[in-house]
């Protein structure tokens, strides 16, 4: 990370002119140090995840020969079908509405590098949280929330549906890669990030890794940073995409202080540039400005708590990583902003409608019959119908819908209920 450079002087339009020679700006003393600090022989503190500390993994394994656990389980979730899967499922625009939009495996590797900064930045295991959030979304339905409420509606009787708790089904039981277990068998570390949220009744199922939402312990630094790197990944391309879908405009944005800023700064710097690098200019300003702070209030939170090992992070009560109370505000000033703006907006909700008439008619079809679903879908039903029952006969469609991409799940209803679709 870097401080944002000076402007070369000269004005263009496109301030990238390939034949004009920038002058090569020099990093302050403050960036040059972070950068020293970052150099890649970093040293991970004592309260940082180790392979050393780890609690393991669920069935026990030889060590891989060049890597860490952590390193192997980034690769693993690298390796899955589910993340591939990512490349075809998106949050706020369904997947086909245009190729410059997010998806969630574009979202994942921005969560990534935001994660491997700010983890790197304090010292903590940039593997683990890099493993954490290219995983975090493995569970998301087709659709966004949309899906996910939908199926979460459909499961009511059944202790209901969770992204999050889908993400650790599809590591834990739903990849079929390995021949000496099922799902990945990532480490404990890596399943307890990925597990950000978890109502008590489930928790209550899911052993050691759910006691933390029991007894009110904190997960490792690494997760909580994937997670706050989720948040500013999310909130800062969501600006992005509405802009370039012209859900959200320049003006209505004047409105918001995080944005307002950086804003008259790029456009008194370069009045002429044009409006799309403008843009761009002004959200990795934000995204910058809040990851420097964070870094700044989370370094601040930890030396004073002082934690010697994760197990003290565990125990500590509140997150360590954390905003200050001004770039929370402002944070949540955005999050509301997009919230009236953008996810309300009547396009993403005729979106929104589609999609759930999608998702509970693929539901409704399947319990009705399961006939209509392909072999490896219901074998796996017949599997946890034997063990569970009506409950388990829901789970297994619940997983398969889940497991769907947008494009999917529309052709598959397609297929289902159009009367000129007959294969
Ligand atoms: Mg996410």
């Amino acid at each position: 990370m870097t401080s944002t450079p000076a402007p070369s002087g000269k004005r263009s339009k496109s301030a990238g002119s390939p034949r004009k020679k920038h002058r090569q700006v020099l990093p302050t003393r403050n960036s040059a140090t972070l950068a020293r600090r970052q150099d890649t022989m970093y040293e991970l503190k004592a309260y940082a995840a180790s392979d050393d500390s780890s609690r393991g993994r669920i069935h026990e394994e030889p060590e891989a020969i060049m890597r860490g656990v952590f390193q192997r389980d980034r690769d693993r979730v690298i390796h899955s079908a589910a993340f591939r899967r990512l490349e075809y499922k998106t949050q706020v625009f369904v997947n086909h509405e245009g190729d410059m939009f997010r998806t969630r495996l574009t979202h994942s590797i921005e969560v990534a590098q935001i994660a491997r900064t700010i983890a790197r930045a304090l010292g903590l295991n940039e593997d683990l949280s890099e493993a954490i959030a290219l995983a975090h979304d493995l569970g998301h339905t087709p659709f966004g929330h949309a899906g996910q409420d939908s199926l979460n509606k459909r499961m009511h009787e059944y202790g209901g549906f969770e992204h999050n708790l889908q993400s650790v089904r599809v590591v834990d039981m739903l990849e079929e890669k390995y021949a000496a277990f099922t799902g990945l068998n990532l480490s404990f570390e890596t399943r307890e990030g990925i597990l950000k949220h978890c109502s008590r009744a489930n928790a209550a199922m899911l052993g050691p890794l759910g006691e933390r939402f029991l007894n009110g312990e904190q997960p490792g630094l690494e997760a909580q940073v994937a997670n706050i790197a989720d948040e500013i990944a999310y909130n800062h391309h969501d600006v992005d995409d509405g802009l370039r879908a012209e859900l959200i405009s320049l003006d209505d944005l004047q409105s918001v202080e995080s944005f307002r800023e950086p804003f008259a700064e790029v456009t008194e710097l370069w009045p002429d540039l044009a409006e799309r690098r403008v843009i761009h200019e002004v959200i990795r300003r934000m995204i910058n400005r809040q990851v420097l702070g964070l870094i700044e209030t989370s370094q601040n939170a930890i030396d004073q708590r002082a934690p010697g090992s994760i197990d003290d992070v565990r125990a500590a009560g509140a997150p360590l990583i954390l905003l200050s109370e001004n770039a929370s505000n402002r944070h949540l000033e955005l999050k509301r902003f997009l919230r009236a703006n953008l996810y309300r907006h009547y396009r993403v909700h005729r979106m929104t409608l589609k999609a759930a008439r999608i998702v509970e008619a693929l539901f409704d079809v399947f319990s009705d019959d399961a006939r209509l679903l392909p072999r490896p879908a219901r074998d796996h039903m017949a599997d946890l119908e034997e063990a569970d029952g009506a409950a388990g006969r829901a789970r297994a469609i619940a997983d398969y819908i889940a497991g769907m991409t947008d494009r999917f799940a529309i052709a598959e209803h397609e297929r289902i209920f159009s009367a000129s679709t007959l294969t």
